[in-house]
């Protein structure tokens, strides 16, 4: 570069799933409004997830470049570029999906050349990515799409094997090697680590994670007053490099920006906010289980009946799965369930626009799947949480939520659900845990708890916060490694 005050540029590689997609996207803002030159990496389907953010940048400017999906070279059937739609459908297919991710190097490499690119910012999920940033001298920089609490968790768990030493799959066991007296039990974890056997995945799980090792360090979506001992774990005890640049949502300032995150809404937002509008304060319960999980007819009636019992306003995102499209009859509700909740509730059967209604003041809790995106979106927002963790690294979000920050009360999920059908709550326990974060001096606990973090999460990306002066430090840095 040679020039005093060199340009980075920095190309932004997200793996193809919503909820690693759009932290991705938002933290490419967050650099390009620094005076970074980025691209943003995607295969053509999926441009339409990150191409709004062209026009809605903030004044930044993202560059987008596809590179072309193999996907009659690893036998994919045509259109599937994006692993939402397998990791519900099949186990196979996401293996063919993991085995065309492994072809799309060579073209990276040809994009890092094209682009002199300082640096590579690749998802966990693409190993190869330290390698082929090597080949070029330049870093790369690793996204995990979690937080400090799973990330350091995650590391005590295959340390220490403490599932291991414990008699039977509900026999709690602590954390060893880790901050706080945080339990678990074997059922709260994936099938291949309870049985010890090693899968495609868990072949590919281990060698990104040892890639990420290799790697420069890790960009970590979340702030450092939300969980310091584990920040401070992370990178004193376990000695990983890791900056600290979130909440990356929090960049999406006006309601456009917040409404167009991710897929298309399937409700007009300014019909939404028009509902919350005429919602008093903290009066609504949102309930959205992620861009993944999604439930059968049996779990959706509980959920309402348990939603009309608590007596609570509410919205609900209920995921549009083959139990909700293909019927006329909605028979996955009480018989006459929406007439009654005409004024009560609002129903979006697909994509919602999440963090514009989270951060609406009608909103007053949030039933959440627990994934880091949510969770951190929820904690932006302050506000009280229900959780109810389905898979992946959920289990140990939640006991960050209720056990460390004391802004959540769980639902009761015992168990991993590796269909991803999600487990059988009984609508007792919708009604209770939804009445304990709406209403009572218990709710109101936690929502002063909430509302401090949420205070500490905005002020974190404000000039001068952790995570405003932790990405300046990076930028800093990488700027000079620029020959
Ligand atoms: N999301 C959304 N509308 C929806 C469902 C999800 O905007 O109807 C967004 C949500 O705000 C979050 C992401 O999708 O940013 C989901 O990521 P998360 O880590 O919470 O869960 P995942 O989908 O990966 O299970």
């Amino acid at each position: 570069m040679g020039s005093e005050n060199p340009q980075l540029h920095i190309i932004f590689f997200p793996f193809m799933a919503h909820g690693h997609m759009i932290p991705m996207v938002d933290m490419a803002k967050l650099f390009a409004r620094r005076g970074v030159k980025v691209a943003i990496v995607t295969t053509p389907l999926n441009v339409p997830f990150v191409s709004r953010i062209k026009t809605r940048g903030g004044g930044a400017k993202v560059d987008i470049q596809t590179i072309k999906f193999p996907v009659e070279k690893a036998g994919l059937p045509e259109g599937c570029e994006n692993a939402d739609s397998l990791i519900m459908t099949s186990h196979e297919m996401l293996n063919m999906f993991f085995k065309a991710l492994a072809m799309l190097q060579q073209p990276l490499e040809q994009l890092l050349h094209d682009y002199h690119a300082d640096c590579l910012v690749a998802d966990v999920f693409f190993p190869w990515a330290t390698d082929a940033a090597a080949k070029f001298g330049i870093p790369r920089l690793v996204f995990y799409g979690t937080g400090f609490f799973s990330m350091t968790a995650e590391e005590s768990l295959n340390r220490y094997e403490p599932h291991k030493k414990v008699l039977s799959d509900s026999e709690p066991f602590v954390m060893p090697n880790f901050p706080g007296d945080i339990k678990l039990t074997r059922m709260q974890l994936p099938d291949f680590v309870r049985q010890g056997v090693e899968t495609d995945m868990t072949k590919v799980w281990k060698e990104a994670v040892e890639a990420g090792m290799r790697s420069y360090g890790t960009v970590v979506n979340s702030f450092y007053e939300l969980e310091p001992a584990y920040a401070d774990h992370y990178r004193k005890v376990l000695g990983r490099k890791a900056w600290h640049v979130g909440p990356v949502s929090a960049c999406n300032k006006d309601a456009e920006d917040k409404a167009q995150r991710g897929k298309e809404s399937s409700v007009d937002e300014h019909e939404c906010l028009k509902w919350l509008n005429t919602k008093k304060p903290k009066s609504v319960v949102y309930i959205c289980f992620g861009s993944l999980a999604s439930f059968n007819d049996s779990q959706l009636m509980e959920i309402a009946m348990g939603l009309e019992a608590s007596g609570q306003q509410f919205i609900w995102v209920v995921r549009k799965g083959k139990n909700v499209e293909k019927k006329d009859r909605e028979d996955w509700v009480p018989k006459g369930f929406e007439k009654r909740m005409e004024d009560k509730g609002l129903i979006i059967k697909g994509w919602a626009p999440q963090v514009l209604i989270l951060d609406h003041e009608a909103v007053g809790g949030f039933v959440t799947h627990c994934g880091w995106n949510s969770t951190l979106e929820g904690i932006t927002a302050g506000v009280p949480m229900v959780t109810w963790p389905v898979f992946a690294e959920q289990f140990y979000n939640e006991k960050l939520v209720t056990q460390v920050l004391k802004v959540g009360v769980d639902v009761g999920v015992q168990r991993y659900c590796v269909e991803l059908k999600g487990d059988s709550i009984k609508k007792e326990a919708v009604e209770k845990a939804v009445k304990r974060i709406m209403v009572g001096e218990e709710a109101e606990e936690m929502r002063r708890r909430a509302k401090s973090l949420a205070e500490m999460a905005r002020s974190a990306v404000e000039d001068g916060g952790s995570s405003y002066s932790d990405l300046n430090s990076l930028i800093e840095e990488l700027k000079s490694r620029c020959p």
